[in-house]
């Protein structure tokens, strides 16, 4: 028995150290908090990590996902291929262009999008597939760049929790037309809210500044209809601390990962697959419970280990995209997607866990293999 008396392990722990306050603080006794200077060294720095891709920074994943789809001109009459097991954000970006959102089935090992289902999915009215890296793991790129390319279609990543993931050595973010990121406080770094835009695309990097901007580059001169989707210098001083910690704190988490998926033992618990040649940087660790998963997370809520499903309801039975489907009689067939909204559970993996944290969790789970 875990003592009664230990912490909880809480499911994601999100950092603002010392120096994140310092950096915040510094930027705000300047009284030049608006995008500048450290919007601008946060997009280069973030660069190195998406293979020197042009990088756009803005004021949250969503954001970056609709300008995003906005710069590759995607919408009304256009489709957009999308998982349903993933956050709403993915979806929503669609929707919010004016166009159809699509959804194609996951594969049960990477929790990604399927090829096949990726290529069945596609209709004369197609304009962009957008894979999620979800939990970390890179969606099939290799594949799905390859369908995109033969039906001349964009490639629009959610890489909002996969910062610094790959697949053969490249990283997410700089397979497709675009790469979208995340710096919500829970993604594996932060910069309190923010987003980023990947491109190797110059005219695309370009019209996405102008997007954030309202239209303009010269101030008063705009040249297109732009919405105010800008990152302040306070969020970009933030994130920079945070992307100077990056590397290491991967590392932590692969370890944790490492140490979890050697010693979780339970018959009846299935820990990640990592596909061949894939670098998955676990956002998110998640098992399959096979059995009453409301009973296994009630345990380990028990015993003092934080978990938490990601996600319980897949996006195409939101409300949003539920009722109108219902209204058309149009009905997806998304086997792989209900079972793992019915199967999964997300463990701590975060770099603040401790050996004791982790011996704490395995011990957890294993009990679960007697009681289930
Ligand atoms: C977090 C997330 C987003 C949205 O990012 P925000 O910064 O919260 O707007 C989009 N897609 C996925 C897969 C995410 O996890």
């Amino acid at each position: 028995m875990p003592s009664s008396n230990a912490q909880p392990i809480p499911a994601a722990r999100p950092v603002i150290g010392e120096e994140e306050i310092e950096a915040a603080v510094r930027v705000l006794r300047s009284g030049r908090v608006v995008q500048g200077p450290e919007v601008a060294a946060f997009e280069e720095g973030f660069s190195e990590f998406v293979a020197g891709r042009h990088c756009v920074a803005v004021n949250s994943g969503t954001s970056a996902l609709h300008l995003l789809l906005m710069a590759l001109g995607i919408g009304p009459g256009d489709e957009v291929v999308v998982p349903s097991f993933s956050f709403a954000a993915s979806a929503n970006s669609v929707r919010l262009v004016g166009a159809d959102v699509v959804f194609a089935d996951i594969d049960p090992d990477t929790y990604c999008l399927s090829p096949a289902a990726v290529e069945a999915a596609i209709t004369p009215r197609t304009a962009a597939i957008m894979p999620v890296h979800l939990y970390g793991h890179p969606a099939a790129m290799d594949r799905i760049t390859e369908i995109a390319d033969r039906h001349k279609l964009a490639v629009v990543e959610d890489a909002c929790q996969a910062h610094a993931a790959a697949l053969h050595g490249t990283p997410v973010g700089a397979f497709g037309s675009g790469g979208t990121f995340s710096f919500y406080p829970t993604k594996n770094m932060h910069s309190l809210e923010g987003g980023m835009v990947s491109t190797a695309d110059a005219e695309i990097a370009r019209t996405l500044r102008l997007l954030r901007n309202q239209g303009m580059e010269q101030r008063y001169a705009n040249e297109i209809v732009g919405a105010n989707m800008r990152m302040t210098d306070v969020s970009a001083a933030v994130g920079r601390v945070q992307l100077a910690k990056l590397p290491g704190w991967t590392d932590r988490r692969i370890a944790n990962a490492a140490y979890l998926s050697e010693h979780i033992t339970a018959a009846n618990v299935v820990t990640p697959v990592v596909a061949e040649g894939a670098r998955h940087i676990y956002h998110q660790y998640t098992i399959r419970v096979r059995g009453d998963r409301d009973a296994a997370m009630a345990q380990l809520t028990g015993a003092g280990v934080g978990n938490a499903v990601y996600y319980p309801t897949p996006i195409h039975r939101l409300k949003p995209y539920w009722e109108p489907d219902q209204k058309a009689g149009r009905h997806w067939d998304l086997p792989e997607t209900e079972r793992a909204a019915a199967e999964v559970v997300s463990l701590p993996v975060h770099p603040s866990l401790t050996e004791g944290d982790l011996e704490r969790i395995v011990t957890a789970v294993n009990a679960l293999g007697e009681t289930l």
